[in-house]
């Protein structure tokens, strides 16, 4: 069952450089508009409550998914890279 409070994301290897690519979901901001399940469907679904969840952080393409973070009308989504290789 799917976290019903706080942040949920999930973490994966870049294909590119090795980094660790984390995406989120601020669940108390995301208000379930279901955008992001349009742009980045294999990144995104939303769960029993219809808020966001995070289910392939690259399910989509790079582009798709900063799509459906610039279209989130609550600016909800948040995408970070941790530990680059050099
Ligand atoms: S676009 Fe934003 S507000 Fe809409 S479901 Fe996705 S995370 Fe939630």
């Amino acid at each position: 069952m799917a976290d019903t409070t706080g942040t949920t994301g999930a973490t994966g290897p870049s294909g590119t450089n090795g980094a660790t690519e984390a995406i989120t979901v601020d669940r108390d901001r995301c208000m379930g508009s279901g955008q992001c399940t349009f742009y980045a469907p294999n990144t995104f679904d939303l769960d029993d409550l219809s808020i966001a969840i995070v289910t392939d952080p690259h399910g989509d393409s790079d582009d798709d998914i900063a799509m459906a973070i610039n279209v989130c009308p609550t600016r909800s989504i948040a995408r970070t890279d941790k530990g680059e290789a050099k």
